[in-house]
């Protein structure tokens, strides 16, 4: 089954949260052909939320509707059980942050002189690691977004995301295979091929999404995901209800 689970609605813009706003999403899905839609706004934006025009939307929607939401991840965070705590069908954990540095916001680029690759790289993953443990969250978003400006560590990645890869195979969680780094520097799926790879031998399961910030982005170089996953021997997506697993059809 088509989906797309990871869609802001609100771009980087914020609320209002309105069905106007939505539903050229919506349209654009469909357009696609996609069967389903989930839309997952980051969560500075989750004071603005209005569940009453999610359940507006699946009532209005020919296509399927879901409530996600992407999660910063910081360990020091401390409001994750608070944000949990609404119907959510599923929560994305995406690490954008190396302490105070946002590494992936506007201007972030710069910090990568004063770091050793690997190292940042292993930091990077021991925050995907923590993320994944915590319980929160069902979906590892961007699992490699360090890479987004194509600096690369020295070690092979897999080598230094392997203790990361275990923990989120031993929590159940999926990974996300995100179109959105073909439009960056780096040029390349999120996550790379041989993180992929790896993913597929832990029995990681996998969803595939855009990361749209504008309607013309929903569902945005899904084809070439699908066949990536297929060369890699994957046969199912999962997608979520209410925070529980289902097992569908890679198409
Ligand atoms: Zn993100
Ligand atoms: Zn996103």
């Amino acid at each position: 089954m088509s989906t797309d689970l990871h869609v802001h609605g609100l771009g980087h813009i914020g609320p209002p949260h309105t069905i106007e706003r939505l539903w050229p999403y919506v349209e654009a899905a469909q357009k696609q052909g996609l069967r389903e839609l989930g839309f997952a706004e980051h969560d500075e934006y989750l004071y603005g939320l209005d569940f009453k025009v999610f359940e507006e939307l699946r009532r209005l929607s020919p296509i399927e509707i879901k409530r996600g939401l992407e999660v910063s991840f910081r360990p020091d965070r401390c409001d994750l059980e608070t944000v949990a705590s609404r119907p959510w069908d599923y929560l994305i954990a995406s690490v954008h942050d190396i302490g105070a540095w946002g590494f992936d916001s506007p201007g972030g680029e710069a910090f990568y002189a004063d770091w050793d690759m690997d190292e940042l790289y292993s930091v990077y993953f021991e925050l995907v690691a923590r993320a994944a443990s915590s319980g929160f969250f069902q979906i590892i978003g961007h699992l490699d977004l360090i890479k987004l400006y194509g600096h690369r560590p020295r070690r092979p990645v897999v080598e230094l995301a392997e203790p990361a890869l275990r923990v989120v195979a031993r929590a159940g969680v999926a990974v996300e295979v995100n179109t959105a780094g073909l439009y960056k520097l780096v040029g390349e799926i999120y996550p790379s091929v041989e993180l992929l790879e790896r993913c597929f031998e832990l029995n990681i399961p996998v969803t595939v999404s855009s990361d749209a910030h504008s309607p013309e982005e929903v569902g945005r170089s899904r084809e070439k995901a699908i066949r990536l996953l297929k060369r890699i021997g994957y046969t199912k997506l999962v997608t979520f209800r209410e925070r529980r697993r289902e097992v569908i059809a890679l198409e």
